[in-house]
């Protein structure tokens, strides 16, 4: 997934640096690419978690930057030069998100009662990650394979009896299958299109996997609801693309395919799972698909002006944050921070909001604890360490869980702690 064509080519110069830029192109259709949509500056990949001893270490940054295409609308980040151990490092496991897993449950049940799934069918899961999904069929007997690049992370999907193909996605992974005669009944990505560098490739793969009547199921979060909601802070160096409906369906169709159903659904601040199929499959276009294409293009989506506006309103936000913190900070309270989500290192690193702001934040999971977050090196501690400091602001970074932490951490109420939440806009919830 890592091995992306860099902007500068083996013969580029320095000198030549400007004029690569100029000839930027669509990651799916090949238009130039002028139109910015938010320029986030420079922020270190949100992962990369910066141990004790790396605090003096020098600490590599790179643009954060995305664009429009305005031939195929689809909202992209800027390739730059990354290091090859981008996605290497990665150790999400899918599993440590209760509310995650649920979802997972949900969608098994809904999928197999739709295309009456059963034993003779085969289910195929892109970035199959721990088996977080793929484990819901077992029950039900439905036959299910897991591609996915992480060896360590597809280790644990294979011991739960979730068979896992370790490997990258695409046209070439598909012809293979498709050569041993294993084709799918169902086909199921969740939050991977976003990180493809190649989405021809990889859409191309799906049309090569599926069986005549096979579904597709891909669920991203939906651009109109990060413009309309602010949500700047899910921008980050893994997630190439950004798309709405009407583009999807565009890249679908290109690859021999067609989108038939669209459920809009409350993950990750709310995301689209769209339903495509080969082109001559019998699958009948919903209606609520096609309300759904229609209130996209009725905001304005398919036009340039709907996305340039966007960088205004992000200003705006971050200016706002930055009042509101300020002006506690100067009235002597204390604010922390909760979670270290990648989206937390995009919001703090382009608002500038250091240890002089948020004293600490903490996170649940072991392996951030004792780390510092990259580029603001704000220090991630235990949960506890809120109990113990007692502040009179908890700033809450992944947002989209809000609920959730509010309730667990409802006891900083006995000491009149308030929560803060800084997307759409700055709100404080006493
Ligand atoms: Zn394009």
């Amino acid at each position: 997934m890592h091995q992306q064509s860099h902007a500068a080519g083996p013969d580029a110069t320095p000198s030549q640096a400007s004029a690569t830029a100029a000839h930027r192109t669509c990651r799916f259709c090949g238009a130039p690419l002028t139109t910015s949509v938010v320029d986030l500056g420079m922020s270190p990949l949100c992962e990369s978690y910066v141990s004790q001893e790396q605090l003096n270490h020098m600490e590599p940054f790179y643009p954060l930057h995305i664009y429009v295409c305005e031939s195929c609308y689809l909202v992209q980040l800027d390739e730059y030069v990354s290091p090859d151990h981008i996605f290497t490092e990665y150790a999400y496991f899918s599993s440590y998100a209760d509310s995650w897993v649920q979802h997972a449950k949900k969608y098994v049940d809904l999928v197999t009662d739709r295309f009456g799934l059963n034993r003779s069918s085969f289910v195929v899961e892109l970035a199959s990650n721990d088996g977080y999904l793929l484990k819901h069929f077992l029950p039900k007997g439905v036959p299910v394979l897991g591609i996915e690049p992480a060896a360590n992370v597809a280790k644990v999907a294979v011991d739960l009896g979730v068979p896992t193909l370790v490997k990258f996605f695409g046209v070439e992974t598909a012809k293979g299958l498709a050569a041993e005669g294993r084709r799918a009944d169902l086909i199921a990505g969740n939050n991977v299109l976003a990180q493809v560098p190649d989405v021809n490739d990889f859409v191309g793969g799906i049309r090569v996997l599926l069986k005549p009547e096979g579904v597709v199921t891909i669920e991203f979060p939906h651009l109109m609801r990060l413009i309309q909601e602010n949500q700047f802070d899910t921008i980050y160096h893994e997630h190439f693309s950004y798309f709405s409906y009407i583009t999807a369906e565009k890249i679908f169709e290109a690859h021999g395919m067609r989108l038939f159903d669209v459920e809009e659904i409350p993950t990750h601040g709310g995301s689209l799972r769209i339903y495509g199929c080969l082109r001559a499959a019998k699958h009948e276009l919903t209606a609520r698909a096609r309300e759904l294409k229609a209130r996209e293009i009725a905001a304005g989506m398919m036009g340039p002006e709907y996305y340039r506006t966007f960088t205004r309103q992000v200003e705006e936000t971050k200016w706002r944050l930055l009042e509101f913190l300020m002006e506690q900070r100067r009235e002597g309270k204390r604010i922390v921070g909760y979670g270290a989500p990648g989206k937390g290192n995009t919001l703090l690193n382009y608002c500038g909001i250091r240890t002089d702001l948020v004293e600490f934040t903490v996170d649940r999971n072991v392996y951030k604890q004792g780390k510092f977050l990259p580029g603001t090196h704000i220090p991630i501690l235990h949960p506890d360490a809120i109990r113990e400091a007692r502040p009179d602001f908890v700033l809450i970074l992944p947002w989209n869980f809000k609920d959730e932490i509010m309730q667990q951490l409802a006891f900083i109420r006995e000491w009149g702690g308030k929560f803060v939440v800084p997307i759409p806009r700055v709100t404080v919830f006493p």
